[in-house]
């Protein structure tokens, strides 16, 4: 059958505008396609009185890989923003990722050798040698002391579970330093496009048909029919109709206000650390370019449990979902003609870097064989 494209791009968040991009780049007729009225997929920013703002959460740009920092620099510069979050728990605010400036605000301590010996009592105390889960891997890297003002309470409200219930892999997230470094990551490029992720989104996507407000799945037949392939960057149990029931995830909600004050928190990111505050951060958008206007949009982020009418954020990858999440998979890999990427068609806790990462592989894996 002749078909008028040769990929339909089903999500235009960064896995499907980095395929969608490489594809029409080899001659491939390409069209993107996105359920939400705007393209971008969680990367999006809404333009509120001249700021960026983060609409579906706070994305920091960071990577270690010179490829994909070069790879994303060539489509918009980025700027020198640093992520240096801050953390306001019980009645105190401490640096994060865990510093030299956080074991001073913590114990009064500022000589790394004094700290150094103070940790490893914390954590000899706990006396986990092998961590099974969050809790055990916290108590095994900082201690207790640590674990409770800090750790504890934010993880089990973002959540929504004991932290003795969640995998260990989420924390190993967390730097932990001898150096006064604020620098949440190791990681050697860092930064934000300049005037924000739209640009890249756009960039990436010049030249190519694009259409919002389109629902793949509702539309499934006829769209299968204009294109050879299809790029599904969809949730992954959805494609198949939930056939083996519904993979879990955890949600947000977001309350953004715009306000007359030049700057209302100093920083991007605070995070509120204890139990007793319903959320878990705000941010201060301005704070990611350097923003001189004289009013400010804040948000303060929500955990909240997910259903089908939430926005699927963090995926739950505990052993019951991974193995879940391992049969559809399988069936996907069966399909000739359906390619799955992306935060919600691959169940993975991403980040920006990884997305592109595994849409380069996928886009090697389809043009380089
Ligand atoms: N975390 C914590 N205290 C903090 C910040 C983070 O315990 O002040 C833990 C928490 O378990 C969280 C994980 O570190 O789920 C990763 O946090 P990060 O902010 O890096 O993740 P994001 O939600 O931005 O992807």
């Amino acid at each position: 059958m002749n078909k008028k494209f040769d990929y339909l791009i089903v999500g235009s968040g960064l896995f499907g505008a980095v395929f969608a991009h490489e594809a029409f780049k080899r001659g491939k007729k390409v069209k993107v396609i996105d359920k939400r009225n705007h393209l971008g997929g969680n990367i999006y920013c809404q333009n509120i009185d001249g700021i960026q703002v983060h609409k579906y959460g706070a994305h920091i740009f960071h990577t270690n890989d010179e490829n994909i920092w070069k790879y994303v620099n060539q489509f918009v510069p980025f700027n020198s923003y640093i992520n240096s979050p801050l953390a306001f728990a019980k009645g105190k605010l401490y640096n994060l990722p865990f510093n030299m400036n956080t074991f001073y605000q913590l114990w009064g301590l500022f000589n790394p050798k004094d700290v150094e010996v103070k940790l490893s009592e914390e954590i000899n105390k706990c006396g986990i040698i092998d961590p099974k889960n969050l809790e055990e891997q916290a108590l095994s890297l900082v201690g207790k002391d640590i674990y409770e003002t800090l750790i504890k309470e934010y993880t089990e409200k973002q959540w929504g579970k004991p932290a003795t219930e969640l995998p260990s892999f989420i924390i190993k997230r967390l730097p932990v330093r001898f150096t006064f470094d604020n620098n949440y990551f190791n990681d050697r490029f860092q930064g934000i496009p300049v005037g924000g992720y739209n640009r890249l989104i756009d960039a990436l996507l010049d030249g190519i048909d694009t259409e919002t407000g389109i629902d793949y799945l509702k539309n499934r037949i006829h769209l299968n029919s204009i294109a050879h392939k299809i790029v599904y960057c969809g949730k992954i149990d959805e494609y198949f109709d939930y056939e083996f029931g519904h993979l879990a995830y955890r949600s947000l909600r977001f309350e953004t206000e715009i306000l007359n004050t030049q700057n209302f928190q100093g920083n991007a990111v605070i995070n509120y650390n204890d139990k007793d505050v319903p959320f878990t951060r705000i941010i201060e958008h301005k704070h990611f370019e350097f923003g001189t206007q004289s009013h400010t949009v804040i948000t303060r982020e929500y955990p909240q449990n997910w259903d089908l009418s939430k926005e699927a954020y963090y995926p739950i990858n505990d052993e019951h979902n991974q193995s879940l999440y391992k049969r559809y998979r399988l069936k996907a890999d069966n399909l000739q003609n359906v390619i799955f990427g992306g935060r919600l068609a691959e169940y993975r806790y991403y980040d920006m870097h990884q997305i592109i990462a595994s849409s380069l592989k996928a886009v090697k894996l389809e043009f380089e064989k």
